[in-house]
C-alpha cells in the first residue's frame, strides 16, 4: 500500500462506508474491511481489478457513463448496484472522486461506497406504513363524512379536520376555509352572551364544556340549530380531540310540541286540567312560603249550557265554547293563567291579586259575557272567586271555588259568589 494511504489507514478501516481506491489506470490499488465485507470478496481479489469487474452489464453502463463525465467534474456521486460475490446486486451510492498530480494529470480516484440495503428497507418500510395511514385516513374520513352530525378533529383551538356535514351546515367550500378558522365560537353561541361575531376565545372546547355542551348555530338556512355536543379524545394523539355536534333542533321542536300537546286543551287552546294542577301547586307553595304574596282562583260555568247544545247542535256549543275562551283570554292579564277545568267549566288563577281586586276583575268578565253575541247567541256566566288562605292545598282550593260557583248557580246564575 502506497505511503500517502497508510495515515489514514486506521481511519478507513474503521468507518461503515466502504472505501475503494484505483489508480490512473482504473486498477483497484486499496479497498476497506467494509467493502470487502459489503461484497463478500477479501483484499486480494479486489487489487488490480477496475470496480467495473464488480457489476453486471446494466451497471457497467453506469460506470461507464460516469468515466465519460470523468473531466467534467472530480466529484459526482451516483447510485450504482454492485456485485456481491455470490451473484446478488447490492444497491449503492457511489461517491467518486478524482485527484490529479502537479501535471495536471489523473493521479488516482477514491470513491466512498455506501451500502443503501439498510436504508432502503427502512425507505420501503416508511413508505408502507405511510400508504397504510393515507387508507386509514382515508377510511376515516369517509366515516366522518357519512356523519349526519358535524365532526370536527382538533386540539380546542385549531381545527385539523371537519366533515362533509360541517362544511355543508356552514356552506363552507373547503376544508381550507374551515381550517384557516381561527376560533369556533364565530359560528357557535356557546354561551348566549358570547355570539358575537368577532370573538375569540382561548380555547372553544373548554368554553363548550362550560356550557353544559350545549350550543347553538346558525345554519346556511340563516336558522338557529341547537346542539348537543360530545368530545372523545382522539386515539393516538394526546391533546386532540374529534368533537361530534349533535343537531337536536328537530328533537327539541318535536319536544316542545309534545309538551304543549300534554298542556294544552285541543278545543279552546287553553291550558288543560294536567297544566291547572301543575300552575296552582305552584302558586301555592310559593303563597305559603312568601306569606305577602296573594292569588285569587275563579271558576265559571256557562249558565244553560245544555240548551245550547239542545237547540242549536253540539258543533255551535263548540263554537261558542270557543269563542268565549278567547274572549276571556284576551280579556285578562298576560301574567294570569286561564285552564279549561272540563265541559264548559273553567278557571282562572290571578298571581299577586287580592280578593278585591279579584271580584273588580271578575264582574268586568261576567259583564263582558253577558254584553256580547255569539253566532247570534247570548250567553251568560256563573263566577265563584276564594283568595288562597294559609293552609290551602290545591284541592282544597278547587273544592272551595267549585262551592262558590255552586252558590252562584244556586242563587240564580250569571252573578258572583266569593
Ligand atoms: P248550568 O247552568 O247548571 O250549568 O246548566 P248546564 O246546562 O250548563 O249544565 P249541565 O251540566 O247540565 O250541562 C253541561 C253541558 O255542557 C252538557 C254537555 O253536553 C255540554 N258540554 C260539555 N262539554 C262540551 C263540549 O266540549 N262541547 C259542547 N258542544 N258541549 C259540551
Ligand atoms: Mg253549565
Ligand atoms: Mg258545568
Amino acid at each position: 500500500m502506497n505511503q500517502k494511504y497508510s495515515i489514514f489507514k486506521n481511519v478507513l478501516e474503521v468507518t461503515e462506508e466502504g472505501l475503494w481506491i484505483i489508480d490512473n489506470n482504473r486498477k483497484t490499488t486499496y479497498v476497506n474491511s467494509a467493502l470487502c465485507k459489503m461484497l463478500d470478496y477479501s483484499f486480494d481479489e479486489f487489487i488490480g481489478k477496475t470496480p467495473s469487474d464488480f457489476v453486471d452489464d446494466k451497471n457497467k453502463a453506469i460506470f461507464q457513463e460516469q468515466l465519460s463525465k470523468i473531466n467534467i467534474t472530480n466529484h459526482k456521486t451516483y447510485s450504482v448496484e454492485l456485485q456481491a460475490k455470490d451473484g446478488k446486486n447490492i444497491p449503492t451510492i457511489f461517491v467518486a472522486t478524482t485527484v490529479y498530480d502537479q501535471n495536471n494529470q489523473l493521479s488516482y480516484s477514491f470513491a466512498m461506497v455506501t451500502d443503501m440495503r439498510e436504508i432502503n428497507a427502512i425507505k420501503e418500510a416508511l413508505y408502507e406504513a405511510n400508504e397504510k395511514l393515507k387508507i386509514s385516513e382515508n377510511l376515516i374520513r369517509t366515516i366522518l363524512d357519512t356523519q349526519e352530525n358535524l365532526v370536527v378533529v382538533t386540539d380546542g383551538k385549531k381545527i385539523i379536520h371537519g366533515n362533509s356535514a360541517f362544511l355543508n351546515f356552514f356552506n363552507l367550500a373547503s376544508l381550507e376555509e374551515l381550517v384557516q378558522t381561527e376560533c369556533l365560537c364565530i359560528w357557535f353561541a356557546l354561551k348566549p352572551s358570547l355570539y358575537k361575531k368577532d370573538y375569540k376565545c382561548n380555547n372553544w372546547l373548554k368554553e363548550i364544556e362550560e356550557s353544559g355542551w350545549r350550543v347553538d348555530g346558525i345554519g346556511k338556512d340563516g336558522k338557529m340549530h341547537n346542539f348537543i355536543v360530545v368530545s372523545n379524545p382522539y386515539p393516538n394523539q394526546d391533546g386532540m380531540y374529534v368533537v361530534t355536534f349533535n343537531d337536536i333542533t328537530k328533537l327539541q321542536a318535536e319536544k316542545e310540541f309534545f309538551v304543549h300537546l300534554a298542556s294544552t286543551d285541543t278545543l279552546t287552546s287553553l291550558h288543560n286540567r294536567a297544566k291547572l294542577n301543575e300552575m296552582l301547586d305552584f302558586m301555592v307553595k310559593k303563597s305559603s312560603r312568601y306569606t305577602d304574596i296573594p292569588f285569587c282562583a275563579i271558576m265559571y260555568d256557562v249558565d244553560y249550557f245544555k240548551k245550547v247544545n239542545d237547540i242549536h247542535g253540539h258543533l255551535t256549543g263548540d263554537f261558542v265554547l270557543k269563542e268565549l275562551s278567547l274572549l276571556i283570554s284576551k280579556n285578562i292579564r298576560t301574567s294570569d293563567f286561564i285552564a279549561r277545568y272540563g265541559g264548559e267549566e273553567f278557571i282562572i288563577l290571578l298571581s299577586n291579586t287580592n280578593l278585591e281586586y279579584a271580584i273588580e276583575v271578575t264582574e268586568k268578565l261576567r259583564s263582558l259575557v253577558e254584553k256580547t253575541t255569539f253566532k247570534n247567541l247570548k250567553i251568560t256566566c256563573s263566577f265563584g272567586i276564594y283568595q288562597f288562605a294559609q293552609g290551602d292545598s290545591v284541592s282544597s282550593i278547587i273544592d272551595n271555588v267549585d262551592k262558590l260557583l255552586y252558590k252562584a248557580k244556586q242563587n240564580g246564575r250569571n252573578r258572583i259568589e266569593y
